[in-house]
């Protein structure tokens, strides 16, 4: 693992450049945070694989027992297209680590750096059969894995739909267990006493990052009323002078949506945000210039039961709201099917912890966000799934525990 890590370090560029050409990617980005984090996560399970151990237990006067933490088997990982590197490696190193063999599925929109990662595991020595890469589309390739009789586990990342799909799969054939990081429709709170410029900083970057493809999007923004109406002027400000265009040009920071159905599906929540009769602030429209481009596009005047407020778009939509006070704030916040994460922006330490504790997410962050880890563990609950990446949990859920039983004294058969 660690000569495999050694052997994508000098094969970064490329690697960050096949991303690029697929998804629509900043290069910039790939370069600096996806593949380095990629050469991390490596790095940092393959420093866990030889400190996986069990317990001893006392049991009772006749017997004791030992635990082994064991492999669960065959790994069938099936992976989206948002994040094709960092999505390959946060299944497959905590699995390999385990001792599992993984069959890794790309999403068909983006197949070439996992073909790439494949070549240079071979060139690592990672022996024949260990990790698999098999491309292909969801109904057939995807499907074929999540029925299979043979794979021990399948570990997901990608839409709530699809998730449900492979649980049933799961279910109906070999009831293997499923680990499933799904959609979300996170929450930022942004509260009176916030620093506006940092605040929108924040609040921008959190529905634009990565077009708005990611599941953590902070896609609906509320912000207390004191600061509301400047908070506002300088989102919509910033918004249009954020510059869209070519992903590898290093200026620019949204590349094109992933492919025709993506910029139509968020066209029409445009659409239909509009019909609904929220407020347009800006955007809401395609880019001018060739390819799949939207402006980043910010909602106000919305209703919590409107489909731009409760479905998740994968796009670079905003829907803002304002809130008086935080009980109200933690209210809205939660009134969602999903649990992925959520953002506090606050200098109180009463009002973070309060928040905190109150909304039900896999991952709070505080006067930041998009920050992640190799040790943080990283994954929903409600419709956002169940299961982490990251951290030891994500290394444990490819360990099934095995209890070894003996008497203390003579046996007593
Ligand atoms: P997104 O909404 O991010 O495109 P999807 O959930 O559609 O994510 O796809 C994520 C991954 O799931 C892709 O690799 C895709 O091929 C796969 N997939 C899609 N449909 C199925 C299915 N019925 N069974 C198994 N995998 C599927």
């Amino acid at each position: 693992m660690m000569k495999f890590a050694d052997l994508i370090e000098e094969n970064l560029e490329e690697l960050a450049t096949l991303d690029s050409l697929d998804a629509g990617k900043l290069f910039s980005l790939g370069k600096a945070i996806d593949i380095p984090g990629v050469i991390s996560c490596l790095r940092y399970y393959a420093g866990a694989a030889d400190k996986i151990h069990g317990r001893t237990l006392k049991m009772s006067r006749e017997f004791q027992a030992y635990t082994l933490l064991e492999p669960i088997g065959v790994v069938g990982s099936i992976i989206p297209w948002n994040f094709p590197s960092t999505m390959f490696f946060i299944k497959a190193s905590p699995a390999l680590a385990a001792g599992c063999t993984v069959v890794m599925k790309p999403a068909e929109q983006t197949p070439l750096s996992a073909l790439y990662y494949a070549h240079l595991a071979k060139m690592a020595g990672v022996p024949d059969g260990v990790l698999n890469v098999i491309t292909g589309f969801g109904p057939t390739a995807g499907a074929a894995i999540s029925s299979h009789m043979d794979i021990d586990m399948v570990s997901f990342t990608g839409s709530t739909e699809v998730g449900r799909e492979i649980m049933k799969a799961a279910a109906t054939s070999n009831l293997k267990p499923v680990a499933l990081e799904l959609g979300g429709k996170s929450p930022l709170l942004i509260f009176d006493d916030a620093d506006i410029d940092m605040a929108s900083d924040l609040a921008l970057l959190g529905v634009l990052y990565n077009k708005g493809e990611i599941c953590v999007a902070g896609s609906r923004v509320f912000v207390q009323e004191g600061i509301y109406d400047e908070f506002v002027k300088k989102l919509v400000e910033k918004a249009k002078a954020w510059p869209i265009g070519d992903p590898f040009d290093p200026q620019v920071r949204q590349g094109p949506q992933i492919d025709k159905a993506q910029f139509d599906k968020i066209l029409r929540y445009i659409e239909h945000g509009m019909r609904e009769g929220a407020t347009l602030l800006t955007g809401g429209k395609p880019a001018e210039r060739q390819g799949y481009y939207i402006e980043p596009t910010i909602f106000t005047d919305v209703k919590e039961d409107m489909l731009i407020v409760k479905d998740e778009i994968f796009g670079p939509v905003m829907a803002l709201m304002k809130f008086k006070t935080i009980e109200e704030a933690i209210k809205s916040a939660n009134n969602t099917r999903y649990g992925l994460a959520a953002g506090i922006v606050t200098k109180s330490l009463d009002v973070a912890n309060t928040v905190s504790r109150s909304i039900r997410a896999g991952t709070i962050w505080i006067n930041c966000y998009f920050a992640f880890g190799d040790d943080c563990p990283f994954g929903g609950c409600k419709m956002s799934g169940f299961g982490k990446d990251h951290g030891s949990e994500g290394l444990h859920k490819y360990l099934h525990t095995k209890s070894v039983v003996t008497p203390i004294y003579n046996s007593p058969w």
